[in-house]
C-alpha cells in the first residue's frame, strides 16, 4: 500500500510513543513496589544480574559450566517465586511488575521478526482508508453492549418468528461467524429496514475480529464507490498509487461494505463491485455487506452476475421489526 512517508512515520512515532508511556507506567509501578515491598527490590536486583554472574561463572569454572547454569536457574526460579508470593500477599496481581502493551503481539514494535505485525497492518489500512475514528464507534458498537431487550417478543405475522428470536438467530451466526473465521469461508448480508442494528452488528463483528489480530476495512458503499472513482479518476497519471491504494480492499481479512444501495451506482462502479467481490470469493476473502434494499430490489439495482454469481455465495440474514434507534432515544 502506498501512503505517504509521513503517514509511515507518524504510525512509528506512534508505537515509540506507545512504548514510552508503557515503560513509563512500569516504572511508576516499581517505584510504588519497592517502596511498599523492599524485598522485590532486591529481588529484581538480584533477577537482572543473573547474566553478568554467569557469563562471570563460566569463565573462571569452564568445565562446570552445566552445572553451574543450572543452579543459577533454580536459583532465579526460587527468587521469582517469592516475588510472586510476595506480590500476591500484598493484593497485587501476578503481572502488575510487567510491561503492559497494546499488543502482546508485537510488544507495540510494530514487527514480529522483521515482518510487518497484525497491528501495523491495521494502522496503514486505518490511515489509508480513514478510519481513525472507528475504534472510538467499536468502544461503544460491540457485543458486551448488545442489547436484545430493544427486539420485540411478538410474532411478525410476515417472517412467522419474533423480532427479539430472529435477532437472537441472528447473533449466533455473527459469533459462529467469528469463531469459524479462519477455518470457514463465510460471507454475510444483512437486510431489512433502516434503523434494526445492521451497521451495528457489522461493528461488532468487526470490533471482535480486530481483537483477534485481524485486518479490517470498513466503508459504506458510497465510500467505496467514490474510491473506485477516484481510482479511475488518478489512473492516467500515477497507476502505482491508484493500484497500491486499492489493494487492500483485495486482500483485507475481511472487508464490511455498509449500506450497499444508496451510492451512485454507474455501469463502472458496477463492474468495480463485481470485480472486488469476485475477487475476494476467489481468494477467498470474507465479505459482509448491509443494505436495505430487499432480495427483489437487488435485481433491479446490480446486475444479474453481481446477484446470481455474488450474492449465491452469502448468507442472506434478515433483520426484523420495528426501528430500534426510536426506541433507544426513549427508554
Ligand atoms: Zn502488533
Amino acid at each position: 500500500m502506498s501512503i505517504r512517508e509521513s503517514q509511515y512515520k507518524k504510525i512509528l512515532k506512534d508505537y515509540e510513543l506507545k512504548r514510552e508511556r508503557s515503560n513509563k507506567e512500569l516504572r511508576q509501578r516499581q517505584e510504588e513496589v519497592y517502596k511498599k515491598i523492599p524485598r522485590i527490590a532486591e529481588i529484581d536486583k538480584l533477577l537482572a544480574s543473573t547474566g553478568i554472574e554467569i557469563s562471570k561463572a563460566i569463565l573462571q569454572n569452564p568445565e562446570k559450566s552445566e552445572e553451574l547454569i543450572h543452579s543459577l536457574e533454580q536459583k532465579n526460579l526460587d527468587l521469582m517465586i517469592e516475588k510472586a508470593e510476595l506480590l500476591y500477599i500484598n493484593g497485587y496481581n501476578k503481572n502488575y511488575l510487567e510491561p503492559s502493551y497494546e499488543c502482546y503481539s508485537c510488544k507495540d514494535t510494530g514487527y514480529i521478526n522483521n515482518k510487518p505485525c497484525h497491528c501495523f497492518k491495521q494502522a496503514l489500512i486505518d490511515i489509508a482508508y480513514d478510519q481513525s475514528n472507528l475504534k472510538e464507534i467499536l468502544a461503544v458498537e460491540n457485543f458486551d453492549n448488545f442489547n436484545f431487550d430493544y427486539f420485540s417478543t411478538e410474532i411478525d405475522p410476515e417472517s412467522n418468528i419474533s423480532p427479539r428470536e430472529n435477532i437472537k438467530q441472528i447473533y449466533s451466526h455473527c459469533i459462529r461467524f467469528i469463531e469459524q473465521f479462519d477455518e470457514q469461508f463465510d460471507n454475510l448480508i444483512f437486510y431489512g429496514n433502516p434503523g434494526l442494528g445492521k451497521t451495528f452488528l457489522c461493528n461488532c463483528i468487526a470490533k471482535d475480529l480486530l481483537d483477534r489480530g485481524k485486518t479490517v476495512i470498513y466503508l459504506t458503499a458510497f465510500q467505496l464507490f467514490q474510491l473506485f472513482e477516484q481510482a479511475r479518476f488518478n489512473k492516467d497519471e500515477n497507476d502505482e498509487f491508484t493500484k497500491d491504494y486499492l489493494e487492500s480492499i483485495f486482500t483485507v481479512d475481511l472487508l464490511i461494505i455498509d449500506d450497499l444501495g444508496t451510492e451512485f451506482n454507474t455501469s463502472f462502479t458496477g463492474s468495480e463491485l463485481f470485480n472486488c467481490l469476485n475477487s475476494r470469493l476467489l481468494d477467498k476473502k470474507h465479505t459482509i455487506i448491509s443494505t436495505n434494499l430487499s432480495p427483489n430490489d437487488w435485481q433491479k439495482q446490480y446486475s444479474e452476475r453481481i446477484v446470481s454469481r455474488i450474492f449465491g455465495h452469502y448468507k442472506a440474514l434478515k433483520l426484523i421489526g420495528n426501528d430500534i434507534r426510536i426506541l433507544k432515544k426513549y427508554r
